[in-house]
């Protein structure tokens, strides 16, 4: 539809990065155009609104970028899922797989309550290893899961496959 095609005009294909044979997604482009970013906030914001969230969780690094004004414009909380080292306080860990070997991400686990309502945003979902770690450190928490939205998705890799189960039936959006 229009906002997907306004969408992903502002989506710049770079081939070999970071590596070789990757076509690397790049979204600054999008970013740089007010009226593309303001439609990606108003469609992120509107989904944490059905999916009754009450704080939204952004994945370092652009994550951080598309979940922050969401937040605000929702008028829910923002918190950070930062690769592992980053947080200051005490936090609750998660290591997943990755092609070649594994990573490990952190939330401070005070930032969320067992009354919270969680919404996960990232850029890109390609083998769904991050948002899977995320939304099981958010049920590790003790929060509920309320949702998870991507501004797109790979569609030749099982991303998806990998996160509706962790998702136990709440939405899931690839704009
Ligand atoms: P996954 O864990 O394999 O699903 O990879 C998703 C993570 O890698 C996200 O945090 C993305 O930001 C990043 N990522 C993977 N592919 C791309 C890409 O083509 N463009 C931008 N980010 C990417």
């Amino acid at each position: 539809e229009e906002l997907a095609g306004l969408l992903r005009g502002r989506i710049r294909d770079v081939p070999d990065y970071p590596k070789p044979g990757i076509l690397f997604k790049d979204i600054t482009p999008l970013l740089a155009d007010p009226e593309a970013f303001g439609a990606l906030t108003e469609a992120l914001a509107a989904f944490c609104k059905e999916a009754g969230a009450t704080k939204v969780v952004g994945l370092e690094a652009r994550g951080f970028i598309l979940a922050a004004p969401v937040a605000v414009r929702a008028g829910i909380g923002f918190v950070p899922v930062r690769k592992a080292g980053k947080l200051p306080g005490a936090t609750l860990s998660q290591t997943y797989d990755l092609e070649y070997g594994s990573a490990e991400i952190e939330i401070h686990a005070e930032d969320l309550t067992a009354e919270d309502r969680v919404v996960v945003i990232d850029d890109v979902l390609a083998t769904g290893g991050t948002a899977e770690a995320s939304l099981r450190l958010i049920r590790r928490s003790g929060a509920r899961v309320a949702g998870l939205a991507v501004l797109m998705e790979l569609e030749f890799l099982p991303g998806r496959d990998r996160v509706l189960p962790e998702l136990a039936g709440a939405p899931y959006q690839a704009l």
